[in-house]
């Protein structure tokens, strides 16, 4: 099972599940470009197979399927096991932000007859890739009065799109001398936003106007909104053998989403399941919707009062034997940057999920470092269910490197180790995942939470 292609000896039927599988990951994909959308489409899902809202349930006894959701953008799900909860939860957690553009609370301004969107970049991007690209807009405005109004522009098609601005390569002489990492500058990612003005008022008049009598917005109201700029494209098959996916924000919907298919399709574990969707990964997992926030803490708590424990031990103690895959995306191996990996160590497209007993950048700083024993632990429920797996690293030694939330649930002692889908031009704007990595993760996760 070690490093091997999965096509190398898949059947018919396997093949037509990896593709099965795929084509219901795009769906969640589309409907799921920003943690708002993800958090409303993962209840859909969880509902329709049996799962409750934890505030609804009273007494929780073996076999109850939960959910929990803090304040819309980060949720938490549970079967509870055969055995104690303080036996420990098998969890499986990924994010559901992405990379992208946030409006300012102040956004809008005119230049030359038109309006325009100001913007401040979330997460770690490479500038130059958002210019001359389709955007939609998308997140929710919150008025004075408590009402909230839902957005989504650029979705549909026959919506309009938006787009940010690059100078004409006729007058660019200047402008491609510069470092890669100046030549679109923050501050100039400015959403083009409308251009006609009325005879006797200006660009910024005209679009408040238009705004007040299509929407019922102020231009204060902006400062009470979440609006998010993202690519505007839907997730496709992507190569000649449609082995591939192209979307936005495969990270890390690409592990979220067979996190909640592995715990959909889990009846009656043994020790409770548990899926943590969480926001905030690409800044740190801080604030009350990360990885950071009690969040997890308070649930797991709320598990156990509902289940008549209330020793504050059996917290401490249920966190402690845990065992946790923080499922996140890796670099896949780029065939024209190769000269980036070590090719020993570097995750392929098509070997499987891929793990990672450490992250982080220089000397592991950031990291997580699984312990052997726990890696052993791994192999062998790869290998007893004939899951394909590989084990990697991002990336060359002081190339860079990146971290993921597996050492914030670490700290309560409990054994973690990463594991997802590699990804290819990993936070562009369009970013690449083979299908049969994403259905081998579906299949790792899931025998994950029978272990
Ligand atoms: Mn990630
Ligand atoms: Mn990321």
């Amino acid at each position: 099972m070690f490093k091997t292609n999965i096509y190398k000896d898949a059947s018919d039927l396997k093949i037509k599940e990896i593709f099965d599988f795929a084509d219901k990951y795009k769906v969640f994909l589309k409907n799921s470009k920003i943690e708002r959308q993800a958090v409303k489409e993962t209840i859909k899902l969880v509902k329709e197979n049996g799962f409750k809202d934890i505030d609804e349930v009273k007494d929780i006894k073996a076999g109850d399927k939960l959910y929990k959701v803090n304040k819309n953008k980060s949720i938490i799900l549970f079967i509870v096991g055969s055995k104690p909860i303080t036996d420990g939860l098998r969890i499986l957690g990924a994010h559901i932000d992405s990379p992208r553009l946030d409006l300012k609370a102040q956004p809008l301004y005119e230049e030359n007859g038109f309006s325009l969107l100001d913007t401040h970049y979330y997460g770690g991007i490479k500038k130059y890739q958002w210019v001359t690209t389709p955007l939609s807009i998308i997140g929710v405005i919150y008025k004075k009065d408590g009402s909230m109004l839902e957005v989504s522009i650029g979705e549909d098609l026959d919506d309009p799109i938006f787009g940010i601005s690059d100078l004409l390569v006729h007058l660019s002489s200047n402008q491609l001398t510069k470092e890669g990492s100046k030549v679109i500058e923050g501050e100039d990612l400015d959403v083009m936003f409308s251009s006609r003005t009325g005879v006797l008022k200006n660009a910024k008049e005209y679009i408040l106007d238009f705004l007040k009598e299509k929407y019922g917005i102020i231009e204060e109201d902006f400062i009470s909104a979440e609006l998010e700029v993202v690519p505007a494209i839907r997730p496709r098959d992507y190569g000649i053998d449609r082995s591939m996916i192209a979307g936005y924000g495969h990270d890390d919907k690409v592990c979220a989403y067979p996190s909640v298919e592995a715990i959909i399709n889990t009846n009656n574990p043994e020790y409770t399941s548990c899926v943590i969707l969480t926001d905030k990964e690409e800044i740190g997992s801080v604030g009350a919707t990360g990885a950071h926030s009690q969040f997890f803490e308070n649930s797991v708590a709320e598990l156990l009062i509902k289940s008549n424990d209330n020793n504050y031990y059996s917290l401490k103690k249920t966190l402690e034997n845990s065992k946790m895959l923080s499922c996140d995306v890796t670099g896949a191996i780029d065939p024209i940057y190769s000269s980036a990996s070590d090719k020993k160590n570097a995750a392929f497209f098509n070997y499987g999920i891929s793990f990672e007993k450490y992250t982080g950048a220089r000397g592991k700083s950031q990291a997580n470092d699984s312990n052997a024993e726990y890696v052993a632990y791994i192999r062998k429920l790869m290998e007893d269910n004939r899951i394909h797996y590989q084990f990697a690293e991002l990336g060359k030694v002081d190339k860079g490197g990146g971290g993921t939330i597996a050492y914030i649930l670490a700290k309560y002692n409990m054994d973690v180790i990463d594991a997802g889908v590699p990804v290819l031009n990993m936070h562009a704007p369009m970013e690449i995942i083979a299908k049969a990595d994403l259905y081998e993760a579906y299949l790792a996760y899931k025998a994950f939470l029978n272990s």
